[in-house]
């Protein structure tokens, strides 16, 4: 652990094994340049595949000594095209395109899907985009196990192309049954966070909620947590109700792209982000952020400018996909976020210090005190200069409330507890370290001094802010602060 690592966090996808980027090099180099969460995407490979690459991500994580949580991304009713002829059959626009619940190997216009069932649900009138949005169509007559679509927007379409039905309500939700077998495996495999795809309600998340909390015999604040990504026009038109159930969100702007408006998302985007924010949750923001780096071993300008713009809207972490997961330079495009991450937040600092207005969150917690100490911080932080914020964060909302205020310096967050620790890695700004819990504050103190000395993460004599509660370790106790010197032995909870 170094300094120089950003305050934002980032996410890595991880492809299957044989891909360029499974490899131990890769991944030691991710982990090097800052990725604190490996994304595992259920929708490609097999569960034998992930658990090679978890236990590659384990092995990587254990000889860098760097903790990194595995998310395991659950696919969510993603529709696909069904079998389509070597090479694929070409539509063009004006042309009529049966979508039928019968399984076919397409040859011409006459296609099946991976769910037959939600032929049925598409009404005449709607759209029906393939391939990411490439081929457009609409719905113009409908009849039992089929649907007629025009084609908009012509275009190549193969097998297992996306579906995206942005206009149909779906009788389909999420969590689907290969998604709940997904979870089970996650659960039995120690994957540390879930991500929920194509959710529409808070009510879907709350069905995956109670099926993990009983797999897995967790409940309350040491559950696996879900992330809900964003990516229906239904889920951003519910978003409070999704926020309130999940534990993060991710706006997920590839399918968000192409299921609303492309030019919407920026401002989505925002709305997204200060939501969570408002709601004490953390939000990611994903998908083609440095896309070029598939195949160039730079971005364009463009994409640095969105990485940069995600960081200042305040998002806890931004997220590589296919950049890390199959593309030619997923350690220099980690490297890149790392870069630009730290560039962006030396300009917020400063900002932030002169205005001092775009620091906080509007969340209103029920735990107050520990709210009310860790927005008290952030006027002690920058009186004293302190370099770090230390607290004891047993189950991770200490820690949580701290990084909703966005000092301009890192929070070094210890618990004993691992799983908390490896959670902690979509939190902005926070460091986590495991350690057996202190007997007191005063040797909570000595710790903390002998780990900055030993890590070297801040000089000696330099300020920090120790939180903590009393006693130590003990579920929502964080009520008090110690302003110490590193190297000092009479500054800090010295004598309690
Ligand atoms: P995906 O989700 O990569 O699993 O599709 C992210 C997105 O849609 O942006
Ligand atoms: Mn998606």
């Amino acid at each position: 652990m170094t300094v120089a690592l950003p305050l934002t966090k980032i996410v890595a996808t991880i492809g299957t094994p044989g891909t360029p980027g499974c490899t131990r090099e890769v991944v030691h180099g991710l982990i090097s340049a800052g990725v604190t969460v490996f994304r595992l995407n259920f929708s490609h490979g097999t569960a034998q595949g992930h658990e090679e690459t978890a236990a590659l991500i384990r092995t990587v994580s254990q000889e860098s000594g760097h903790e990194v949580a595995l998310l395991g991304d659950l696919s969510g009713p993603k529709i696909r095209i069904g079998p389509v002829q070597e090479g694929g059959v070409r539509v063009r626009a004006g042309e009529d395109v049966v979508l039928q619940t019968d399984e076919i190997l397409a040859t011409g216009p006459v296609f099946s899907s991976t769910y037959p069932d939600v032929i049925a649900d598409v009404q005449v009138g709607q759209r029906v985009f393939v391939n990411d949005g490439a081929v457009r169509m609409a719905a113009i007559a409908s009849q039992p196990g089929s649907v007629i679509c025009r084609v908009l927007t012509g275009g190549l379409i193969t097998t297992g192309k996306g579906i995206n039905l942005p206009d149909t309500e779906l009788t389909l939700s999420s969590p689907t049954p290969v998604d709940l077998e997904m979870a089970q495996w996650a659960i039995a495999h120690g994957i540390d966070m879930m991500a929920q795809s194509f959710v529409r309600h808070g009510s879907e998340v709350r069905t995956l909620r109670r099926f993990i909390d009983q797999a897995s015999g967790e409940s309350g604040e040491s559950r696996i947590p879900i992330i809900a990504k964003i990516e229906k026009p239904q889920a951003v038109a519910n978003i409070e109700g999704i926020i309130a159930e999940a534990d993060a969100i991710m706006v997920a702007r590839g399918d968000l792209g192409v299921e609303m408006e492309a030019a919407e998302i920026p401002i989505i985007q925002k709305r997204l982000v200060r939501d969570a924010r408002s709601y004490g949750r953390p939000a990611i923001v994903a998908t083609q952020m440095l896309e070029s780096m598939i195949h160039h071993a730079a971005p364009t300008r463009a994409e640095v400018s969105d990485v940069a713009n995600a960081i200042l809207d305040g998002a806890d972490a931004v997220m590589l996909s296919a950049e890390t997961a199959i593309g030619k330079y997923p350690v220099l495009a980690a490297e890149m976020m790392r870069k630009i991450a730290r560039v962006t937040e030396q300009w917020e600092a400063g900002r932030t210090h002169r205005s001092r207005g775009d620091g906080g969150s509007d969340f209103v917690s029920t735990d107050h005190w520990i709210a009310a100490l860790a927005a008290g911080a952030a006027t002690i932080v920058r009186d004293v200069n302190a370099r770090l914020v230390v607290c004891w964060s047993e189950l991770g909302a200490t820690a949580m409330h701290l990084s909703l205020n966005r000092y301009p310096i890192p929070i070094v967050a210890c618990s004993s507890r691992l799983s908390v620790v490896r959670r902690l890695g979509v939190l902005r700004g926070v460091r986590p370290v495991q350690m057996p819990t202190p007997a007191t504050l005063d040797e909570f103190t000595a710790r903390i001094d002998q780990f900055l000395v030993d890590t070297a993460l801040v000089d000696i004599g330099d300020p920090v802010v120790l939180i903590a509660g009393h006693p130590i370790g003990t579920d929502r106790q964080t009520n008090s602060l110690a302003v110490h010197y590193v190297g000092n032995p009479s500054t800090g909870y010295r004598g309690h």
